[in-house]
């Protein structure tokens, strides 16, 4: 069991607006230390982004999530869950389809023999691979283009072949205006997922998925003392004399500290603005969020051998394919595969309201186009799941809009994902936060005694 550290004089009463992997976290650390927490979560269960969904029987992260070698936080995480020994890992492998063909990029000789690019293309993309995880001062990339620093360090016939499809992809034309923070700390991130000693790309999910991990969570919060509120949502944070008032749903609640952790549009209209750190609402840039639709085919036999497949091809519909059967297997999941197939788009582009039945057609003629061999009778089920406020887009000078973790009231913090400014969006990076955050506020609370 956890260690109760904190003396009953200091434990503190916190609320904790939002039930995804930072609020479960956030509850997890403090409820071990001795806090009351209550943790308020809009859906009908904790879990956020990283909840489960029914796909045909088998219970599985709604939105793909692998594991890194290299993400020590989270695994971290897992070990003070006592659940270290869940973690599979497997050896992965890349593809890349261009030109209406699937190449292999799973190794150095791979990616040597990769036809769209010249020797000189390779030599200069390697070389960008090697400066990017050598870069430190991220600020000094902040305002720049990505596409500006990609020509400057990689050259031309990359940017023009590999790496403009690749942002069109991963951010539709919005990549214009994404800083080279954004391709820095991606670049830093997926060479992370490569052994050291054998350049060999190797990725881990958790026996059971997030669902197990969310339930492993709720049981140790409870355990704790503390108390999850889901079908829950906060409608108003007001700051008193007595204590932080937070109006949801169900009543109205005091505590002496609360942590928002929901996304920025969320904290605009249940906090006042004056609280916060940096001014949401009258500046005229806020924080843009990427939205994802995702559609899941659950299928007989697995689509494709690698875990993902990058698209540089405007004309496929998705910019993935992702084989989750090869990182995940099918004992886990019924003797069925599971290939996710995202689609990112700004929230506010109305496509992402299309009808469920718009994407299964176009995304599984785009499947059909790019496996030609792939017979539409091994289809199980096809699933479509939306998020709305997924990825911030991390536009020039990005660090300067986002909200503070401490706003003008000592009592009430934020702390959300748009704050990753040097980051990508990773769960690596959630636990981080919430480590960061947790230290700092023992040394506070230490402080004031
Ligand atoms: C398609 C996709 C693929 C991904 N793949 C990976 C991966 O492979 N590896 C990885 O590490 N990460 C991955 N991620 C990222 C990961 O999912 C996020 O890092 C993580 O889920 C963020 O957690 P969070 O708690 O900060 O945010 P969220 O999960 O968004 O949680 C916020 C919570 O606040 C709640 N909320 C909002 N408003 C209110 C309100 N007014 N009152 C009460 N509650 C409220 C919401 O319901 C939600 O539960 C992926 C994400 C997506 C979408």
């Amino acid at each position: 069991m956890v260690l109760v550290t904190t003396d009953l004089m200091s434990a503190k009463n916190i609320g904790i607006v939002g039930g995804g992997l930072m609020g479960m976290t956030l509850a997890h650390k403090l409820a071990a230390d001795g806090h009351r927490v209550t943790v308020i979560e809009h859906a009908d269960r904790t879990g956020g982004l990283t909840t489960w969904h029914d796909f045909d029987g088998v219970i599985w992260d709604r939105f793909y999530h692998v594991i890194l070698p290299s993400d020590q936080n989270l695994i971290g995480l897992l070990d003070e869950l006592g659940m270290k020994d869940d973690l599979q890992w497997r050896r992965t492998y890349t593809g890349f389809y261009v030109d209406e063909k699937l190449h292999s990029i799973s190794s150095n000789v791979e990616f040597l023999k990769f036809p769209l690019l010249s020797l000189i293309s390779k030599v200069r993309l390697g070389f960008t691979m090697l400066y990017a995880s050598r870069i430190n001062n991220w600020k000094a990339l902040e305002n720049t283009t990505c596409e500006q620093w990609l020509r400057r360090v990689s050259g031309n016939e990359n940017v023009e072949k590999l790496w403009k499809p690749l942002l069109l992809a991963k951010l539709g034309p919005s990549y214009k205006r994404v800083s080279a923070v954004f391709i820095w700390s991606y670049i830093k991130r997926m060479f992370s997922a490569r052994d050291k000693s054998a350049s060999a790309e190797h990725l881990g999910h958790v026996k059971g998925g997030y669902q197990s991990i969310m339930s492993r969570m709720e049981a140790v919060i409870t355990g704790n003392g503390g108390t999850i509120l889901t079908n829950n949502a906060v409608r108003e944070v007001v700051t008193t004399e007595s204590g932080i008032s937070v109006s949801c749903d169900s009543e109205d609640l005091v505590f002496d500290h609360v942590i928002c952790t929901s996304p920025v549009n969320v904290l605009q209209k249940i906090i006042p603005a004056s609280l916060l750190s940096v001014d949401t609402v009258q500046s005229d840039r806020g924080v843009e969020y990427l939205g994802v639709v995702c559609v899941v085919l659950v299928t007989k036999k697995p689509i494709t051998r690698y875990y993902v497949v990058n698209i540089a091809d405007e004309t496929i519909p998705f910019t993935g394919v992702i084989g989750m059967s090869n990182v995940v297997d099918t004992e886990n999941t019924s003797g069925k595969n599971l290939t996710y197939l995202p689609r990112y788009l700004l929230s506010t582009d109305e496509e992402i309201s299309k009808s469920d039945e718009y994407f299964k057609e176009a995304f599984v003629d785009g499947i059909k186009r790019m496996f030609p061999d792939f017979d539409e009778s091994d289809i199980i089920g096809v699933h479509v799941n939306r998020a709305i406020k997924v990825q911030p887009l991390q536009v020039l000078g990005y660090s300067e809009l986002v909200p503070g973790v401490q706003t003008k009231d000592p009592r009430l913090h934020v702390l959300n994902t748009s704050q990753f400014v040097n980051a990508t969006l990773n769960n690596n990076e959630v636990v981080g936060a919430v480590n960061k955050f947790y230290t700092d506020f023992r040394q506070r609370a230490a402080g004031s005694e």
